[in-house]
């Protein structure tokens, strides 16, 4: 490829924060909540002008993994503020029957069940609401470029945004860009898995309406009279801008045929005006880079259930593709350790979300939002607490980082 050698100029320094966090998908949103209420002042970067990520941007509303999907399923493994954002969306009627077979748990009592669909819209205002209500800075239609660096510190990032080019300095950053892509420009260690042989393929989910109180045979999402389906599949789109676009044609290209085959399944929705009333911002990406970080996940972690003295979350949702079947866990839920969120090299960098150290096998489990959720905040309450201790995020107090996750609702069967 031609090499262009950029200027330097000036740019403008917009502020300086305690913590950033880039990305508001469903990581970035309940770290971002996380850090807030633990009172440092924190920006979120988003590129949309809305939260959620995959959740929103590419319409997939159904959040798995507040507990095993099969028995032993007695012990929800994620609470906190995941658990918090269900019980609002239940308050405004925002939740709908999720499509896998599950024991329902009652949500009056405050106790979930496996899995909920939920209306995007509504997600989008109850997650803006809180992150807003927990005083963060929102910077939204802003893409992160660049960082700042000096030595293996990353002392500011670099948005580019309607204002230009703009500089922000930041004690501590949180990458949620799902992607890695702060990571990653750091120079922070990353992998990618092998889009030929196990990495889980991109989809474009799309919403249909005029359902009325009909019922039909497929997987889905229902709220309301409208349900999100699972849509065209591509080729894997990596972190490559050519590769995205392609498969992001051609899942478009295909969406009407994938309806039409849906009517045929369905013929008695045909005479009810069933149609497409949405197809997202964003095909849904599910992997791309993972960063290398203090450990990485394994499979046998996952299966065996496995118990860590740095354990910041829980997953207990099923493998869902690497077997080549659905592997439910035979357990309650495996430990995911806080050094999984640490990355290698860079010194004042957490990761939160679906690109945290871990191989395929546990990726395929705690990647459900649930347990991403947990990951989110405590990424975010680590952040805060690093801050307030001047501590480097690798050199934290666990037992702190675990007393506060407790306080704050979090379930890590531990007793404090
Ligand atoms: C098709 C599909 C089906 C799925 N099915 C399910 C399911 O049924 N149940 C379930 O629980 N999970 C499911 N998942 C997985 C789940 O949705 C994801 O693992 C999870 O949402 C990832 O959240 P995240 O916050 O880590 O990342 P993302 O959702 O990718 O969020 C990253 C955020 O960062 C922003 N961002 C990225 N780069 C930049 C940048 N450079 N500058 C500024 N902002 C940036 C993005 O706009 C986004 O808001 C599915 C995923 C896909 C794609």
């Amino acid at each position: 490829m031609d090499k262009y050698l950029e200027p330097a100029k000036e740019i403008d320094v917009f502020g300086e924060y305690d913590v950033i966090i880039v990305g508001g998908g469903v990581a970035g949103l309940t770290a971002a909540i996380a850090c807030g209420r633990n009172k440092v002042r924190t920006l979120l970067v988003e590129r949309f002008g809305f939260l959620g990520g995959t959740a929103t941007a590419s319409l997939m509303n159904n959040i798995n993994g507040f507990r095993n999907q099969v028995k032993p399923d007695g012990l929800q493994t994620v609470k906190g503020i995941p658990q918090e954002i269900i019980l609002e969306l239940n308050k405004i009627n925002g939740l709908g029957k999720s499509p896998y077979p599950q024991e329902d748990y009652d949500i009056k009592k405050g106790e979930l069940s496996y899995s909920y669909c939920f209306d995007p819209e509504k997600f989008k205002y109850i997650t803006l609401k809180l992150v807003h209500d927990a005083d963060v800075d929102i910077l939204f239609h802003s893409y992160f470029s660049d960082c700042i660096m000096e030595g293996d510190i990353i002392k500011g990032i670099i948005v580019e945004n309607k204002s230009g080019r703009i500089a922000i300095y930041s004690k501590i950053i949180v990458d949620a860009s799902g992607d890695g892509d702060v990571a990653a420009r750091a120079g922070a260690p990353f992998w990618q898995a092998d889009p030929n042989d196990k990495a889980l393929k991109d989809g474009l989910m799309y919403k249909i309406s005029g359902l009325g109180k009909s019922k039909s045979s497929i997987f889905e999402c229902r709220y309301g009279d409208s349900s999100v389906l699972w849509g065209p599949y591509s080729v894997w789109g990596q972190n490559d801008a050519w590769l995205i676009s392609k498969a992001e044609i051609k899942t478009r290209l295909k969406v009407f045929k994938h309806f039409s085959r849906y009517l045929k399944r369905n013929p008695h929705l045909k005479d009810l005006g069933v149609h497409i009333s949405e197809t997202p911002p964003m095909l849904g990406i599910r992997q791309t880079r993972f960063i290398e970080g203090e450990y990485k996940l394994t499979a046998e972690d996952a299966i065996e259930g496995r118990r860590f003295g740095d354990v910041i979350a829980i997953s207990s949702a099923p493998i869902i593709h690497y077997y080549g079947y659905r592997r439910y866990l035979e357990h309650e839920g495996y430990d995911i350790p806080y050094r999984c969120l640490i990355p290698k090299k860079i010194e004042n960098l957490l990761i939160a979300g679906r690109c945290i150290s871990s191989e395929q096998e546990p990726y395929e489990s705690h990647r459900s939002m649930a347990p991403i959720m947990a990951i989110g905040q405590a990424a975010g309450t680590a952040a805060a607490l690093s801050v307030i201790h001047k501590s480097k995020p690798r050199e934290l107090d666990i037992s702190l980082l675990q007393r506060t996750l407790i306080e704050q609702g979090v379930e890590l069967r531990k007793n404090i």
